[in-house]
């Protein structure tokens, strides 16, 4: 297994670059792996998911940064470019429960008045929830997408700009007024200190050295500015219970598993208070175990579902998605 993961396959027209990765810390052991995940591309048909010794996991090896743009394409489910696909009503919704945590200047008076109800809605449901208190922010939303979040901010009066690498999305975008440039914090040349809010929203973990987008996050920040940061949870449950079939796994355009502690050293190194650090599970497991059941794996989906229901997924550390908040002290 060493050698499968020490190899790079970089032959025949078709073959895809893998490489091994090492951890964000320094330490360059092999870690500890805690399952296999086959791959079709990967050295020897499979990679591992593995956890250093610092408590970090990751994905070893992995695709090469010239190679993975080309899963983005195939990875079922991948919706960051598609475009807005909720009904008027689902929509209005959707405003109405952002509005709620956000608090923006103006809102509809029932929002208002709803708002004690639909706040811990938004919540759980919302991987970052931008906090306006009345005011417009300068907001930079890294791996945008097509700008879901920014189209809303922007209609509550922020200053807003998204940065992803695909160009598709730009020019999606584009079509609902919002900027979104192509390529990354470090290569746009963007002014330093210059927004009050940076969202990292399931970014964070397709990047080879997330260090650097930590980095050059405080530095477009304004002091006082505030980081809001999604990742899939390293700790969660089902990583534990289901491995391979986690629907978060997302490998392999997922490099790292952050779990509570790896990524709040990671923002502190960078000199960040951590404001708040919380988990949410997102993927409802009785609705997953329907619909699995629905397609016919039934027997599967609910040894699944039993080992998930054993495992107590709802402790504080436990939830699919790890969100943190943090702050770069003025
Ligand atoms: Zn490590």
């Amino acid at each position: 297994m060493a050698d499968a993961r020490e190899s790079v396959v970089t032959t025949g027209a078709d073959a895809f670059a893998w490489e091994p990765a090492s951890c964000l810390c320094g330490l360059t052991g092999p870690g500890r792996p805690l399952f296999a995940v086959p791959h079709d591309d990967a050295p020897g048909g499979r990679t591992f998911v593995v956890q250093c010794d610092c408590g970090l996991r990751r994905l070893d090896p992995r695709p090469t940064a010239t190679t993975v743009a080309r899963y983005y394409a195939e990875a079922s489910g991948y919706h960051a470019y598609t475009g807005r696909l909720r009904s008027p009503l689902k929509q209005a919704l959707w405003n109405a429960l952002r509005d709620s945590e956000a608090a923006p200047a103006v809102r509809p008076l029932w929002v208002r008045l709803a708002s004690p109800l639909l706040r811990p809605l938004a919540r759980w449901q919302f991987d970052v929830n931008v906090r306006l208190n009345g005011r417009g922010l300068r907001v930079l939303d890294v791996g945008s997408g097509f700008g879901d979040v920014l189209m809303y901010l922007q209609s509550r009066g922020c200053r807003t700009l998204g940065i992803d690498l695909s160009a598709d999305a730009a020019e999606r975008a584009r079509e609902y007024g919002i900027d979104v440039r192509v390529g990354t914090m470090q290569s746009l040349q963007l002014p330093p200190g210059d927004f009050d809010v940076v969202i990292m929203s399931h970014s964070l973990e397709h990047v080879p050295h997330p260090a650097d987008e930590i980095s050059a996050a405080w530095r477009l920040l304004a002091p006082g500015g505030r980081l809001l940061l999604a990742v899939p949870n390293g700790d969660a449950v089902r990583l534990r219970t289901d491995g391979a079939h986690w629907s978060c796994l997302m490998a392999p355009v997922h490099f790292w598993y952050f779990d509570a502690a790896s990524l709040r050293s990671l923002v502190e190194r960078h000199g960040f208070r951590v404001d708040t650090v919380r988990t949410t599970t997102r993927h409802y497991a009785l609705i997953e175990w329907l619909k699995d059941c629905r397609r016919g794996y039934g027997v599967a989906a609910t040894r699944s579902f039993l080992r998930y229901l054993a495992a107590v997924p709802f402790g504080p550390r436990d939830g699919d998605i790890l969100r943190i908040e943090a702050t770069r002290p003025s």
